[in-house]
């Protein structure tokens, strides 16, 4: 310790210099790595600043609020499989219900108009019980893992990475679950979580010291009549391991340099940020 910190010796002379807090080594958000920090810092670096550096908080939006809710059903569904229990869809839809209301009662949902919260839980069990029956997972099916959670040390760039993997199937087969409002193009899809995909690839051939056979992204579309969609990938390639690296250089130097460049596009719209960053860019 700094001998500026004993200060509890009644024989030494007072010090005239302060004694400040140690700084941090390591500014938190250099904590770790996860996809979801990746992602925002690709899409907009200032909308990263907004939500990771100041943790401002904004209200759930009803889609993501869904999403939650249709992935914790689905959580349990697992799970029940994996211990081998029956196939129970009462015990499910009353999960979802009592999930509902914790989930409604610990965060602020910016449902739009009076009726939207009711109409927002029928189209979550609606998506549900689509998913039930036309699921490419057969009922009999032992998951591999369920909800897994993962964590690896990337020496490279000497940051943790951490993330939570939906399901993995047999043979290393890792699930992702997305709710979406339409059916993405067979590119689109694949393309827009590449970054989500490498670092599930990471982790799992970290913890496993195997290599992922494939990646299936399980869309649960919010049709009026919900369909169900299955994008099937194969492991992840060299190039994307390399893209995937090159990424993490870019994201710790900029986070280092603090370079909190706005990316304008179409995703303002939708940006919970877009006031405090017009402000921010003096517009
Ligand atoms: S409004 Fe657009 S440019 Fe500004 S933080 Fe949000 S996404 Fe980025």
């Amino acid at each position: 310790m700094n001998s500026l910190f004993h200060t509890n010796q009644p024989s030494s002379p007072p010090s005239p210099l302060r004694v400040l807090p140690t700084p941090e080594a390591r500014p938190k958000v250099l904590e770790y790595l996860s996809a979801s920090r990746l992602k925002c810092w690709q899409t907009c670096r200032r909308q990263f600043y907004f939500r990771y550096v100041e943790r401002i908080k904004t209200p759930t939006a009803p889609a993501l609020f869904i999403g939650q809710q249709v992935h914790e059903i689905l959580k349990l569904h697992n799970w029940s499989r994996w211990k081998d229990e029956p196939f129970d869809p009462e015990w499910l839809k009353s999960e979802l219900d009592d999930s509902w209301e914790d989930g409604l009662a610990a965060d602020h949902i910016s449902w739009k108009a009076a009726g939207d919260e009711a109409k927002a839980k029928e189209q979550a069990w609606a998506m549900l019980e689509a998913y039930f029956e036309e699921s490419p997972v057969p009922p009999s099916e032992n998951p591999e893992g369920v909800e897994v959670e993962v964590e690896c040390h990337l020496d490279s760039f000497d940051i943790r990475l951490i993330g939570i993997i939906d399901l993995v199937r047999p043979r290393g087969l890792i699930v992702d679950y997305k709710t979406a409002a339409r059916a993405p193009s067979s590119s689109a899809g694949p393309q827009q979580h590449a970054t989500q995909l490498s670092c599930y690839a990471l982790l799992f051939r970290e913890s496993t010291g195997m290599q992922e056979s494939g990646f299936e992204l399980h869309y649960l579309i919010k049709t009026k009549q919900p369909k169900i969609l299955v994008t099937s990938l194969g492991p992840m390639s060299e190039q994307l391991q390399s893209e995937l690296f090159q990424l993490i250089d870019d994201y710790l130097e900029g986070i280092s340099a603090e370079a909190w460049i706005p990316s304008p596009g179409q995703h303002c719209s939708w940006c919970d940020h877009q006031t405090a960053c017009l402000r921010m860019s003096g517009l």
